[in-house]
């Protein structure tokens, strides 16, 4: 395993507004990384070190699947954004999420309740099951990873996503993450892999 977390893909302002940089300053050098430096210090001299991260994620339980999940969710999470997101999607994610939820306005609050809706901490995930597109929240560090579902999208719901910008108010949080951020690129690069 590359014991490093991947560069964020774009600059730490690159988001501001709806994010700031002082939350992705947090966010990535302190909680990204710090979970790749636990995750680092607990493989140390372990044959898992040799295994991928997707591999280890697969196969381990406690604080070794805690810290390898929450790497790899973190870094999917970074993806699911870019600078002027939202919008909406083209082509054949367009369809899907037509198919699945009706319409975008449908697909959005969904996402919003699913949000809200975990109580704690955790993500909230748009997955591919079955052939079918659907809106999934995890507790904690649980990813779509360890199940047949193939995640296509996420949001972390952990008070340090969005604390320093929007303090208690998850339900904004979301709201600008489906507006300003979402990156339907990597949702339709997802789509694409899973075929
Ligand atoms: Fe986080």
């Amino acid at each position: 395993m590359n014991f490093e977390v991947p560069p964020l893909p774009y600059a730490k302002d690159a988001l501001a507004p709806a994010m700031s940089a002082e939350t992705l300053e947090f966010h990535y050098e302190k909680h990204h990384k710090g979970y790749m430096t636990k995750l680092k210090t607990l493989l140390e001299g372990k044959a898992e070190a040799n295994k991928s991260l997707e591999e280890v994620i697969r196969s381990s339980s406690g604080g070794v699947f805690n810290n390898a999940a929450q790497v790899w969710n973190h870094t999917f999470f970074w993806e699911s954004m870019k600078p002027q997101g939202g919008g909406a999607p083209s082509g054949e994610v367009a369809s899907l999420i037509q198919r699945d939820f009706g319409d975008l306005d449908a697909f959005k609050q969904q996402w919003v309740t699913a949000g809200l809706d975990r109580f704690g901490s955790g993500y909230v995930w748009l997955v591919l099951e079955g052939g079918k597109a659907k809106i999934l929240s995890t507790a904690n560090a649980e990813t779509p990873l360890t199940t047949a579902a193939v995640p296509l999208l996420t949001t972390d719901l952990w008070e340090h996503a969005y604390y320093i910008d929007r303090r208690n108010d998850r339900a904004a949080f979301l709201k600008v993450f489906t507006e300003e951020l979402l990156n339907w690129d990597f949702v339709a690069a997802n789509l694409k892999k899973a075929g």
